[in-house]
């Protein structure tokens, strides 16, 4: 897919690690950091880290604005973990992060439990014969989702990746394993155009 370039918002968190997923299913890759970076680009990552974080860098960078506006003319979209945080609409904790509220859900930050920072689960996702390893880090869950939003994994039935139109989130982190098929989702997004 040479003609193809994938951006990954670049501001804080494990965006080197979607970059190379990435770039291991061929897409050329485009670190986005400014508005213009964003314009170059055919669909965007945006990783985990600190939502918190990634949303005074966006602010900052005059980001906010160029992202809600390329995300809603319907750019593909991946949010993983603190990235769907970002995407979406509000937390329960009701903090006013900055958030694009492209999403039409709720989520609840560290949901899973502060005792257990981390965990990895296998998850079986809609459309995908074989689980992904969900490898879960400080992790929000969704708390209530929007009429337009599919629902396409639950952990402890709670809802762990969702998908609405041409956005994608998960509250795990698929690009912290070799299983490319989450990124080669939002690539086939890219292609049915
Ligand atoms: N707990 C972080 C947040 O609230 C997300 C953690 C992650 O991205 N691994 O933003």
């Amino acid at each position: 897919m040479t003609s193809v370039t994938v951006g990954v918002l670049a501001l804080q968190g494990d965006f080197r690690e979607h970059a190379a997923a990435l770039e291991r299913l061929g897409a050329a890759v485009r670190l986005v950091r400014t508005p213009d970076d964003l314009a170059e680009v055919d669909a965007l990552v945006i990783p985990g880290g600190e939502s918190t974080a990634i949303g005074k860098l966006a602010d900052w960078h005059g980001l906010v604005g160029p992202l809600r506006e390329r995300i809603d003319a319907g750019l593909p979209a991946l949010g993983t973990c603190a990235g769907m945080i970002f995407l979406a609409s509000s937390t329960v904790e009701g903090t006013g992060q900055v958030q694009l509220g492209v999403l039409d859900v709720m989520v609840r930050r560290n949901a899973f439990g502060r005792q257990v920072d981390s965990f990895e689960a296998e998850i079986p996702v809609v459309g995908l014969e074989d689980p992904v390893h969900g490898v879960f880090i400080r992790a929000p869950w969704i708390e209530k989702v929007g009429a337009g939003v599919e629902i396409l994994a639950e952990l402890e039935g709670r809802p762990v990746m969702v998908r609405q139109d041409s956005i994608i989130a998960t509250s795990f982190h698929p690009e912290l394993t070799a299983d490319g098929r989450l990124h080669t989702l939002l690539l086939d997004m890219i292609r049915e155009g």
